[in-house]
């Protein structure tokens, strides 16, 4: 048996066959679903969570993450509450700054243009701080994300775009504490353990129907709590609700998220809410597998384009790579990429910036070329018109403004002047060689149209009302999130949501004789 990051027997999941009963019942074993499952716990409610992969493959989409968590903290205090291995050293190199419930709240009514559910909004921000802590106390570590959001200026870090905190080891080791953690609670996990429905009758639900090792059994619950994922590896459901091309995205996280959780949800009249056409996508290395690849990671992601320039397949410069930092434009910046012709883009820097490209830049299954002249460099771009290429690339050179000067840590305002796509920060000249280019085509993240809850957790029927002992967290739930997404609140929207729907499940259970 393959264990999950660094935890032991207990990822081996039960043996043998299922309980027939269970105070309360968990849909998927990701961040949301443990989550859940520990808060239920502490009603002294029994937990059976049910995840649909094998163990070699659960964790859904949290296992594939950086493990980066969008959170309040008002200064270097409180993140030494969640980092208390950060050392005096580390702590006067860096300025962490702050990131306050304002910042928080301001972040996700820009980048959803006002259109985010209030109230969940609302509990996103005030619970962050919180939630953290809690998930602290469950033995889950964090530490500062110094790779990928902070730059040093003069000697001195400075984080950047409110993302500062990621869980240690990243997504896999968050699977696995998280594991590791609900088991020594108490909590049952099975895997290959598919529900494919939900047992109601009058009264709301009551349990789940489960296929486990090839055998179909029902479980009785007082509760059943939802935390299976998007439909985004669901290439017909993509297609029918994202649109035309939506088939042609490749998935970056699990295959194992195609909506079972919202369709057994509305199939007992659960009511959809928020953005079905919307979703999270990124520029993702064009020859990707058609799902993730967990020992890869998110490291087919390729996020340092604010930096140089994007080409398409007929030469031209389609989008300001430029417009914000990257936590506030990556996510949205697949839909455009899927949308050139051919479905790709070449991400082009010079030798000035390649010192700042991200990690995932340097792995071996990368699509890159390199060259010392522009000539030769628009040579080599695949399928792209080499002489569009290299005179946009002229042109573009010809608008930097180059009297501001270049800082990547705000946004320095070094734009273009004059061109049709403009470039709005962090221009500089593509003019010096060594020349890299990389290959891109949109990987799509999870979805944003899901159930509405209310602020229990309580999944809303389509008359309006909570049904009894239906709730639902993570990334099926629908409200938060349209058109765009700040970086890092994936994980912190199932982590608040799934404490609360699991508090109140497990409250709601113990009341039940
Ligand atoms: C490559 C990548 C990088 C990312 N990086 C970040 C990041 O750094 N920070 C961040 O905040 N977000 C990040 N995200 C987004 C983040 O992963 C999700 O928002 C979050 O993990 C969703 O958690 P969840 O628990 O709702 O779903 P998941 O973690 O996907 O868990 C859902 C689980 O449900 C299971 N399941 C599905 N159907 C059934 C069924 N019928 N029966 C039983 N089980 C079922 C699945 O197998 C899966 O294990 C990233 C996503 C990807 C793909």
């Amino acid at each position: 048996m393959i264990a999950i990051g660094g935890a032991g027997k207990e990822m081996d999941g039960m043996q043998g066959t299922l309980p027939w009963t269970s105070d309360v019942v968990v849909v998927g074993a990701g961040n949301a679903a443990f989550c859940v499952a520990l808060a239920a716990a502490e009603h002294n409610a029994s937990v059976l969570v049910l995840e649909r992969a094998p163990v070699e493959e659960a964790g859904g989409n949290s296992r594939f993450t950086a493990g980066a968590f969008r959170c309040v903290y008002d200064g270097v205090e409180d993140l030494k509450a969640l980092m208390p291995d950060l050392t005096e050293e580390e702590i006067a190199n860096t300025d962490f700054g702050t990131y306050s419930e304002e910042m928080f709240f301001d972040d996700m009514g820009r980048v959803t243009e006002y259109r985010t559910d209030p109230e969940l909004c609302e509990l996103l921000v005030k619970r962050s701080k919180e939630t953290m802590r809690w998930m602290r106390s469950k033995g889950i570590r964090f530490a500062p994300i110094y790779g990928r959001q902070a730059f040093k200026v003069d000697g001195k870090f400075k984080f950047w775009g409110g993302l500062t905190v990621e869980a240690w080891g990243g997504g896999p080791e968050l699977i696995a504490g998280l594991t590791r953690s609900a088991v020594k609670n108490g909590v049952k996990v099975a895997y290959e353990a598919r529900v494919l429905s939900l047992i109601v009758d009058d009264d709301g639900v009551k349990g789940v129907r489960v296929r486990h090792n090839g055998h179909t059994t029902d479980v009785a619950a007082k509760c059943v709590v939802l935390a299976a994922g998007g439909f985004q590896a669901n290439t017909e459901w993509r297609t029918r609700y994202l649109g035309p091309g939506w088939d042609l995205a490749k998935v970056r996280g699990t295959r194992f998220n195609t909506g079972d959780g919202i369709k057994m949800a509305l199939d007992m009249g659960a009511m959809p809410t928020g953005n079905w056409s919307g979703c999270h996508a990124v520029g993702w290395d064009r020859n990707a597998p058609e799902f993730g690849d967990l020992s890869i990671g998110d490291n087919f992601q390729k996020h340092s384009y604010p930096f140089g320039i994007m080409l398409n397949a007929d030469g031209e410069r389609f989008v300001d790579e430029g417009a914000d930092f990257r936590n506030y434009t990556y996510a949205k910046y697949g839909r455009v990429i899927l949308g050139q012709p051919g479905q790709f883009a070449w991400q082009v820097f010079d030798k000035k910036v390649l010192h700042l490209l991200r990690d995932e830049y340097r792995i071996k299954r990368v699509t890159k070329v390199r060259a010392d002249t522009l000539e030769e460099l628009v040579q080599k771009l695949d399928d792209v018109n080499p002489g569009r290429a290299l005179a946009t690339i002229k042109a573009y050179n010809a608008a930097v403004k180059r009297d501001v000067p270049f800082n990547p840590n705000v946004k320095d305002g070094r734009a273009t002047i004059g061109l049709a796509v403009a470039k709005s920060n962090w221009a500089n000249t593509i003019d010096e060689p060594p020349f890299e280019a990389y290959a891109v085509t949109c990987g799509v993240t999870f979805t944003f149209g899901g159930l509405k809850i209310d602020t229990d957790g309580r999944v809303i029927d389509l008359d309006g009302r909570p049904i009894p002992g239906l709730f639902a967290a993570g990334e099926l739930v629908g409200g938060l999130f349209y058109f765009n997404y700040p970086g890092g609140t994936g994980l912190m929207a199932g982590a608040v949501f799934g404490k609360i729907a699991g508090t109140i499940a497990g409250r709601r259970a113990a009341q039940i004789p």
